[in-house]
């Protein structure tokens, strides 16, 4: 489905000069022809990695946006701001930003609608947590994030939005979800596409696998039939590992 694309969300990590570490690393890296790879530095490192990454092989995302027109909301950058600097991704309803952040299906869904409408392109992050799945409950949730986001995005638009599957007990835990586990979901994922959406959509949105994806299991996911990128937490901060997540495309 689509080129293979593989996130590196840099979370809230970094220095100035780590961030240069890690920049010099990644263009220093051969990647695959055919895979799209977007960093997502935090918002204050995004002028030096914009300055910086080698923009033949990388492109840049924010880590989230607000949620609507920019104006009296302190501490908040709004979509304008990062298509103003060129950035052409956002990612919204990372599984953080929900349980830390109290963002619900509604707030992404407006999220995702808003960013799409000036411009951006968005990794749309959906998961179930351990408490969720262990009481078989995992279409169910995923179904109704991704609803919340079909309810206010039209059909063209999809064409715009990566889906990242992050099951929450695989995030940061090096508990990777097995290569059958993801591709369930994802052929889930996929079907509600085919039924709630369209079929044209559900064959080509792309669905990234994230949750401790690291430069040994790669391989083995990315060769799963439905799973067509990874979103990378802690391994996108090693030049290294992450070229070698890149380069598993099947
Ligand atoms: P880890 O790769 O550190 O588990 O994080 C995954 C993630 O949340 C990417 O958005």
């Amino acid at each position: 489905t689509g080129t293979f694309i593989v996130g590196g969300n840099w979370k809230c990590n970094g220095t100035h000069d780590s961030v240069e570490v890690l920049v010099n690393g990644l263009n220093a890296g051969t990647i695959d022809a055919n895979v799209e790879i977007v960093c997502a530095p935090p918002f204050v490192f995004l002028n030096q990695v914009l300055d910086t990454l080698d923009k033949s092989k990388f492109s840049i995302a924010a880590q989230n946006c607000w949620i609507g027109d920019g104006g009296a909301y302190t501490g908040e950058v709004c979509a304008n701001m990062l298509t103003d600097l060129s950035i052409p991704w956002v990612i919204l309803g990372h599984s953080e930003r929900r349980s830390l952040c109290g963002e619900t299906n509604d707030i992404v869904g407006t999220k995702v609608a808003y960013a799409l409408s000036k411009g951006l392109k968005v990794i749309a992050c959906v998961g179930e947590s351990l408490e969720e799945r262990e009481s078989g409950t995992t279409m169910k949730v995923v179904e109704e994030q991704l609803a919340a986001i079909a309810n206010v995005v039209d059909k063209t638009g999809w064409k715009d939005v990566v889906v990242a599957y992050e099951p929450v007990w695989a995030i940061g835990t090096g508990k990777v979800a097995t290569p059958d586990q993801a591709q369930e979901v994802h052929a889930g994922i996929r079907a509600w596409f085919a039924n709630s959406v369209g079929a044209d959509v559900a064959s080509s949105v792309r669905i990234q696998y994230g949750g401790s994806v690291n430069a040994g299991n790669c391989a083995e996911l990315a060769g799963m039939e439905d799973i067509d990128g990874f979103l990378v937490g802690g391994a996108s901060l090693k030049a290294e590992d992450f070229v070698t997540i890149c380069n598993s495309a099947k």
